[in-house]
């Protein structure tokens, strides 16, 4: 479960999160929707502890992000355990950030062999089969270039997996694709879902968000101006604000 409790984050004075509290339960799928610059990406980053938050925490099955209760203060954790607890959570972002010397198969390997957390051979075991399932089972020999976006988004995918993260943050992870592309993308990650994997989305595919999600979350300006069930959210909006921007969207 990933807990979002009081989240407040600044930028030079402005005010990008203004008090967001968000709860996505083991298996669920929560879809964040909002237009552009209302915190999306700053939530997702502050749950990856990419961005510090200024107020308010975050925690992952129980445990606390970036810090440790101490003499009932908070204390900063450091790094190295802070790299430990980021492994749990796996982040795929608009751009793939493949390694582009490395074959598909050992970007796929190279995390959990870097992280200690498996042996070559294992990784290596594990990024087959996880190609497989991202429908790349014949492409673990070519090299990022050779692949389409689609595909290297897919990879992008089989790598979160592979660090054997509780959840997924995906942001925008079919916006810089052709249109053609996106579908594939998506049927992976409507998998994922389906196989039960915890799974925080943000993009701007409402049709996506209708079938896959648990909770819709629309954000605008740093908060959350309604949250609930798909069909509730997206079909019977309550906020003139979400009305809007549905319109736009759709
Ligand atoms: P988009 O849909 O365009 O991706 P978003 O909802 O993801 O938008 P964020 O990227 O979270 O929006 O940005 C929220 C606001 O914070 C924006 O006004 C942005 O300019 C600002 N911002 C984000 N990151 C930084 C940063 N590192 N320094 C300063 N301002 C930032
Ligand atoms: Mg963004």
């Amino acid at each position: 479960a990933v807990e979002v409790v009081g989240a407040h984050k600044s930028y030079a004075g402005r005010e990008v999160l203004r008090g967001i509290d968000l709860a996505v339960r083991p298996g669920e799928v929560t879809v964040v929707i909002g237009p552009s610059g209302s915190g999306k990406s700053t939530l997702l980053r502050a749950v990856n502890h990419l961005e510090k938050l200024d107020r308010g925490h975050v925690s992952i099955n129980g445990e606390l992000l970036g810090v440790r209760r101490h003499r009932g203060r908070l204390k900063e954790l450091p790094e190295r355990e802070i790299l430990a607890q980021r492994r749990r959570i796996g982040f795929v972002f608009q751009g793939f950030n493949l390694f582009p010397h490395l074959s598909v198969l050992d970007n796929v390997a190279a995390a959990p062999v870097a992280s200690g957390q498996l042996g070559r051979p294992a990784a290596r075991e594990l990024a087959r089969e996880l190609l497989d399932r991202v429908g790349l089972g014949d492409k673990v020999d070519a090299y990022p270039r050779q692949l389409s976006g689609g595909q290297q988004q897919r990879v992008a995918i089989a790598r979160a997996l592979a660090q054997q993260p509780g959840v997924i943050l995906f942001d925008e992870p079919t916006s810089a694709l052709d249109p053609e592309l996106v579908g594939e993308v998506l049927a992976v990650i409507q998998a994922l879902a389906t196989g039960g994997t915890t799974l925080v989305v943000v993009t701007h595919e409402i049709g996506f968000a209708r079938e896959v999600a648990d909770t819709v979350v629309f954000l605008d300006d740093g908060r959350i101006v309604e949250q609930g069930p798909p069909a509730q959210v997206l079909d019977r909006p309550q906020h003139q604000r979400t009305r809007d921007f549905l319109r736009a969207v759709l």
